[in-house]
């Protein structure tokens, strides 16, 4: 006898329930869709219990004709498409059918909902799956669901989700990419009675974007407007001063689809290249605009995730866009005026100045720490080596919105102290600054195809075979970059050149640091940016160095012309900015 039957259709919902809703905020997330494909201006959301308890959504959208209302809960029913074809060009963010049967099979759900040319509304009540009360009822335009009891026959699902709390934090960060997504929609959550997030539906991003990031993070946010062949992309990205060690400030829209996807992450990343230290992650909110089919949105139940034709234009793309914005827009950090009057108490009241200026020792350890043990190139390298002429500088500083800058002096040995036209007073970091020349010159003759190198006395390392094997497997990037290694077997090694600024020999210590630092085995490229950097580090002037005028002026022309001039290789800012106005501020001449 055959043992192979259909799925009653409750059941099927069950199972449908445990990919499309598999958690209170998948719930909300799906309603609130829902109000958004139904046109609705106004959306609010409240939840109780984590969403366990309840979450009831009401909107002022188009409401369902009351026909409809029994057929919106069967499975595979939906206004959005007819045929497969329709999938191509779908702009709706539903479309499969699946959401109201799904959440109303694993509830207590009730809803009510009314078309502007009705008289009266429907209501309809299901537990579980089976439909308990459909009938009239007056109610206001749109539609209102609520979901009592999420869960409460999947008992194995409901153990699967741990605390409300959780639970509540995943429901707001899925409101919130909606309301990022649509600024047009007036969104309200409320969290057991209390309001968690209001947005006035202006229209305007910015309105938006302040109110989910906040306003303070606002300010550190440049716009981008970008437009190539594939993609329009507009939205914001942070200024180097605004980063985090996850990526919890990052959202991407496709096509107003709040989306997923590991490909955007890693362009916007890479944009960021040398304007942020390793494993931080710049702020973006950004909304792509591309020709619908050229996504395909149904590759995931609950279309977080989604698929693109042309993966490597659409990468390339985007980093440009946010390259331009980070190119156009000014990137210098601004001490701001509060910190500075607090700050002249503090060292009224105490400490040394080392205590004051955590950040500065913490440098000097750095330095010091491989410096001092590892004497290995000469501090002295002239600031006006590095092949940077002056006439192009000036060309360039307009483009990368460098000032033009005249130094006043040196602080600390450390800081040049430097005045803008504007009449702003301007701290670079020397050693970054420099840091930042020097490696921009490496590219250049590098790129150039001639970096100028110098044969030395030949010197004999030896390292472990696992370092060796790496130095072995690189060889021709050290090549490339000046330092000639010569195998002579048994894990040993002959250098025979460096590139001709470096004046003298890298250590065994730092050559191994350099060769174990990587963690992608493979990963060739990340060896030469990183001996390129380490390059320039060392052959850049120091903290605790003096300069004199003409060596300050040098520094910061050349400053100017490098490609990046706001932070070094290493990602770290080379200049900050305290405004005139902030001064007089401080000095209550204003
Ligand atoms: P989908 O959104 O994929 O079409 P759903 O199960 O989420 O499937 O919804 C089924 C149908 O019910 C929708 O196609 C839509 O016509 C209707 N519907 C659901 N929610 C609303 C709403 N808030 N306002 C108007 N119509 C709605
Ligand atoms: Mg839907």
């Amino acid at each position: 006898m055959g043992r192979i039957h259909l799925l009653d259709e409750n059941t099927a919902n069950k199972i449908a329930a445990g990919e499309v809703v598999e958690r209170p905020a998948a719930v909300v997330k799906e309603l609130v869709e829902n109000a958004l494909d139904a046109g609705a201006n106004n959306i609010t959301i409240q939840i109780s219990g984590g969403g366990l308890e309840m979450i009831r959504v009401v909107d002022d959208g188009s409401g369902i004709a009351a026909e409809d209302v029994p057929l919106a809960l069967q499975r595979h029913a939906t206004s959005k498409i007819k045929t497969a074809d329709d999938l191509s060009a779908v702009l709706s963010l539903g479309f499969r059918g699946e959401a109201l049967p799904s959440i109303a099979s694993v509830s207590r759900f009730c809803l009510v909902t009314r078309q502007a040319d009705s008289l009266t509304g429907t209501e309809i009540i299901v537990h579980g799956g089976n439909i308990v009360r459909l009938e009239e009822a007056g109610c206001p335009v749109g539609t209102e669901v609520k979901v009592e009891d999420l869960f409460y026959n999947t008992p194995a699902r409901l153990k699967f989700i741990k605390s409300a709390a959780a639970e509540t934090a995943r429901i707001t960060a899925a409101v919130q990419r909606l309301a990022l997504a649509w600024p047009e929609v007036a969104f309200t959550l409320t969290v057991n009675g209390k309001n968690k997030l209001v947005t006035p539906g202006s229209g305007q991003r910015e309105d938006a974007v302040a109110q989910i990031l906040g306003r303070q993070n606002m300010r550190q946010l440049l716009p981008v407007q970008w437009t190539g062949s594939l993609l329009t992309l507009e939205g914001f990205v942070s200024k180097p001063s605004l980063s985090r060690a996850n990526r919890n400030l990052q959202y991407f829209f496709v096509n107003r689809r709040p989306i997923h996807s590991p490909l955007l992450l890693d362009a916007l990343q890479t944009a960021y290249h040398t304007l942020l230290p390793r494993h931080r992650f710049p702020a973006a909110v950004l909304y792509l605009v591309l020709d619908p089919a050229a996504v395909d949105v149904n590759v995931h139940p609950t279309k977080r995730e989604v698929r693109f034709t042309q993966e490597r234009d659409l990468y390339r793309q985007l980093m440009a866009g946010v390259k331009a914005a980070l190119k156009e827009n000014s990137l210098i950090g601004e001490l701001r005026a509060p910190s500075i009057s607090s700050a002249w108490q503090e060292i009224a009241v105490h400490a040394t100045q080392d205590e004051l200026m955590p950040e500065l020792v913490q440098r000097r350890k750095d330095d010091g720490g491989t410096h001092s043990s590892l004497p290995i190139f000469s501090p002295a390298v002239k600031v006006s080596e590095p092949p940077a002429a002056p006439t192009a500088a000036a060309g360039t500083a307009a483009k990368n919105n460098f000032p033009l800058l005249r130094p006043l002096g040196q602080y600390l040995a450390t800081y040049i102290l430097a005045q803008s036209d504007a009449g702003d007073l301007f701290l670079i970091d020397q050693h970054a600054a420099h840091e930042r020349i020097l490696y921009d010159a490496i590219k250049k003759d590098l790129s150039a195809g001639d970096l100028p190198v110098q044969s030395i006395i030949p010197q004999t390392f030896e390292f472990d075979a696992v370092t060796a094997a790496r130095l072995q497997d690189t060889l021709n990037n050290f090549a490339a970059l000046g330092l000639k290694f010569e195998t002579f077997g048994n894990n040993t090694f002959i250098l025979r050149s460096l590139p001709l600024f470096l004046k003298e020999i890298p250590s065994q210590e730092e050559l191994v640091e350099l060769l174990t630092q990587s963690k992608a085995e493979q990963d060739t490229m990340e060896i030469f940016e990183k001996t390129m950097q380490l390059m320039s580090c060392k052959a850049a002037i120091k903290a605790n160095q003096t300069l004199d005028k003409t060596e300050m002026s040098t520094l910061l022309t050349n400053l100017s012309a490098t490609t990046e001039p706001h932070t070094c290789p290493h990602g770290r800012p080379t200049v900050m900015v305290i405004t005139a106005q902030t001064v007089a501020r401080n000095f209550r001449r204003e």
